[in-house]
């Protein structure tokens, strides 16, 4: 279903998220007839430019001169006719008050009426000085004839109670139901397809429980360093950064209970009960469930504070108290500067309860081992035992594979940042974070920061870039007796 005609107003608009991923993906939607034919995109930023600047800057940075068949080019001729430049400071209210003029304006006379979605894509810093104003110029608003959003990137907050504050402000001026918080991980087409694999299949869920499974391994591993993030990053660091969003957004996929149905509510619901049932890791334990460690030059890299701890690589081991997953531990894992930029989710099965074939008493057949691959080779492979052909009983692991690429085609998959502006068009919050969730997450991750700020943290271990992290990594899921799913 194609959205009703809409404005959307980008806050940060002169920034890098707009030129790599929003615009190209609002270009890609219009391209394959996914967005209304009235439809205009105000980019709001303090950088002097016209509309006309505007439009090349964003031309040139999505190639669209140098990469794309002469049809694309004729498309996006059309397409950046949509595109406006507003000039505006963050904090004046006058600017906000002139863009409210331009929105009425564009509503009349391209017929596009009053719908509008923001995106707030600043450094968080401003998110609470430019909701103030929206709501101060009365641009919050919305009636029965037309709606109001906000759509708020990551970080939202840096702890809980930052979290909880830029909650209450937002809910000072938005109601709960108009704010869209984005997880772009949630947007990927291989996470959805996880929600598809566990309940659009009957196989699968029967197992899917402290019955069949031994452990459950989430790993997610950049190749990247810190590029020029040092100044967020180094204050940051890999909890805050990976884990309070995209890992437990994982976790609480892959962990969840069905939902009543594909809803907002439904599925939010069930995924804050996932959130509310993880086994809280005090400051005082996180030597026992956490493994911090740093990339060796990590402490070299241009606008780093000399000395610092800030961990670019953790492991987490989760516990999630309810009757499905009591003591079945989630390890999750992530890093920076690692040997290859890989998403998976690898389930690992338990051993047969008994073995009766015939092998040397120590010997144990592998267990079953499923892996969701949300990048790169996204797609999933289930492995198992077969007999080696000849005499005897001898095992082998083979595996069945299913690769979007294969079934599908190449370059099948829309980007994150495609689905997510459409849903939040549509009005369909489904695969956005919602206040209480955010809030979950934050108390799970808040009490590991403390911790490994306090006496009680782990030594900081060290890894050369390009391997698979620390050996204590090795070491730590090694004293449970168990391994990680082949070097990342
Ligand atoms: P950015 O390039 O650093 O900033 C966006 C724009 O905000 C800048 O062009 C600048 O525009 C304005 N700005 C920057 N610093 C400012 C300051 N101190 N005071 C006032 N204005 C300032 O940010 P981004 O990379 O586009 O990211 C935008 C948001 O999305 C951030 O919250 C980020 O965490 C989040 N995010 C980004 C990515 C990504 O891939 N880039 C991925 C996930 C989430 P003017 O100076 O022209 O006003």
């Amino acid at each position: 279903k194609i959205p009703n005609p809409a404005t959307i107003v980008i806050f940060g608009a002169s920034g890098d998220l707009t030129e790599r991923k929003l615009i190209p993906s609002l270009f890609r939607l219009d391209c394959d007839g996914l967005l209304p034919e009235k439809l205009a995109v105000v980019g709001v930023a303090r950088t002097e430019m016209d509309s006309e600047g505007f439009r090349k800057k964003l031309a040139e940075s999505i190639e669209i001169y140098s990469r794309h068949s002469k049809d694309r080019i004729c498309k996006w001729s059309k397409f950046e006719k949509k595109l406006i430049y507003h000039r505006a400071d963050y904090d004046n209210l006058e600017d906000y008050k002139t863009l409210n003029r331009l929105l009425v304006d564009l509503g009349k006379k391209q017929d596009i009426g009053a719908n509008c979605l923001f995106y707030l894509s600043t450094p968080p810093i401003l998110y609470p000085v430019i909701v103030s104003k929206l709501g101060e110029a009365g641009m919050a608003q919305q009636s029965d004839e037309y709606w109001r959003r906000i759509i708020i990137e990551k970080p939202f907050g840096r702890d809980l109670a930052s979290a909880i504050d830029l909650n209450n402000h937002v809910h000072q001026v938005f109601d709960e139901s108009q704010v869209y918080r984005i997880d772009h991980y949630l947007g990927k087409e291989t996470v959805q397809n996880l929600l598809v694999f566990r309940f659009g299949n009957a196989i699968f869920e029967p197992l899917w429980s402290r019955n069949y499974i031994d452990h459950v391994q989430i790993t997610v591993s950049e190749e990247v360093g810190l590029g020029n993030r040092a100044g967020y990053y180094d204050t940051a660091g890999i909890l805050r950064d990976m884990f309070q969003n995209h890992l437990l957004q994982l976790l609480t996929l892959t962990a969840m209970e069905p939902p009543a149905g594909f809803n907002a509510t439904s599925l939010r619901d069930e995924k804050v009960k996932v959130l509310k049932a993880v086994r809280p890791i005090k400051p005082e334990e996180v030597a026992k469930y956490t493994v911090r460690a740093q990339y060796r030059t990590y402490r070299d890299e241009k606008g780093v504070v000399r000395g610092t701890e800030t961990a670019t690589f953790a492991v987490l081991k989760l516990f999630i108290d309810n009757w499905r997953w009591r003591n079945v531990p989630f390890y999750l894992r992530s890093g920076k500067a690692l040997n290859s930029k890989v998403t998976e989710i690898s389930i690992q099965f338990r051993h047969v309860p008994h073995l009766m074939f015939p092998l040397p008493p120590e010997e144990q057949l592998p267990p079953n081992k499923l892996v969701l691959c949300l990048q790169p080779n996204e797609g999933m492979r289930l492995g198992f035992e077969t007999k080696l052909p000849g005499a005897g009983m001898k095992t082998r692991t083979v595996s069945m594979d299913f690769l979007y690429e294969q079934d599908f085609g190449e370059n099948i998959l829309p980007d994150a940042y495609e689905r997510l502006i459409l849903d939040a068009l549509q009005g369909d919050a489904s695969l956005f974070t919602r206040s209480d969730e955010i809030e979950l997450a934050w108390k799970i991750i808040d009490p590991i920061i403390q911790g490994w700020e306090s006496e009680y943290a782990p030594p900081l271990a060290f890894y050369e870039l390009g391997t698979c992290g620390p050996s204590k990594a090795d070491e730590f899921i090694k004293a449970d007796d168990r391994k990680w799913n082949p070097c990342i």
